[in-house]
Parts: C-alpha cells; sequence; structure tokens
C-alpha cells in the first residue's frame, strides 16, 4: 500500500518509536498516548481491519496477539493488567486502516469503555 501511514511507518519512511519487532509484526508508540503504555502493535503486511487479517487464516493474528503480549511483558504492565483493543470502523473509532492493535496499560482502566 503506498498511501498508508501504518506501512510507511514499517518501511520506515516515516519515523516512530519502536519497541518490538518480530518477523511479521511491528510494536511502535501511539503519537497521542491515552495511557502511560500505549503502544501499536500492527502486522507488516498491510490488512484493512482485525476481521481481514484474521481472513487471510495464515497465522498472522496470532503473530499478532503474540507480539501483543510480548509488548507488555517488555512494558511491565502483565500486572495487575492491560488492555488490547482494535477498533474495527469509524463508529468504533478506527481511522488509521492498516490493523492495530492498542496495547494500553500502566493505570486503571475503566470498564465500558468510551
Ligand atoms: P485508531 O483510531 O485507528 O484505532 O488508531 C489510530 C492511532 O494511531 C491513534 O491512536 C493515533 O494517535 C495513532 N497515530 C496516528 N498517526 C500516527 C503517527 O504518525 N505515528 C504514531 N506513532 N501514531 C499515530
Ligand atoms: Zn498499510
Amino acid at each position: 500500500m503506498t498511501d498508508c501511514l501504518f506501512c510507511k511507518i514499517v518501511a520506515r519512511q516515516i519515523p516512530a518509536e519502536i519497541v518490538l519487532e518480530t518477523g511479521r509484526a511491528l510494536a511502535f508508540r501511539d503519537i497521542n498516548p491515552q495511557a502511560p503504555t500505549h503502544v501499536l502493535v500492527v502486522p507488516k503486511a498491510h490488512h484493512e481491519n482485525a476481521a481481514a487479517l484474521a481472513a487471510a487464516d495464515d497465522g498472522l493474528a496470532d503473530d499478532l496477539l503474540t507480539a501483543c503480549h510480548a509488548v507488555a511483558v517488555q512494558e511491565g504492565v502483565v500486572e495487575p493488567g492491560y488492555r488490547v483493543v482494535f477498533n474495527t470502523g469509524t463508529g468504533a473509532g478506527q481511522t488509521v486502516f492498516h490493523v492495530h492493535a492498542h496495547v494500553l496499560g500502566g493505570r486503571s482502566l475503566t470498564w465500558p469503555p468510551g
């Protein structure tokens, strides 16, 4: 995808504070953090949203969730807990249409989310 913000971050054409890289995923800090830990975890391959990622059915969704947990371990937020969010669709707040998991932690997180 030539005009995708997160593809450009994956390609290192746009700078980001990268915290973890695996064979198929990249994790970097959100530019507008909503918690002390707010990391975005993206597949290097372009998929529009979580449903498209799952439909690809090649293990990439598994890799992404594994990377999310690795980020939480690295950030020290496994205890007392962290949240993984996939905003899917504009009505849910998705603004970048390259699937990304938000890994949020480091503060008390209320439920339900806004
Ligand atoms: P969404 O709203 O699609 O679920 O999440 C997109 C996220 O990307 C937002 O939390 C936003 O702050 C973040 N974001 C937007 N532009 C950039 C950028 O250029 N760099 C980084 N690191 N994060 C970005
Ligand atoms: Zn992309």
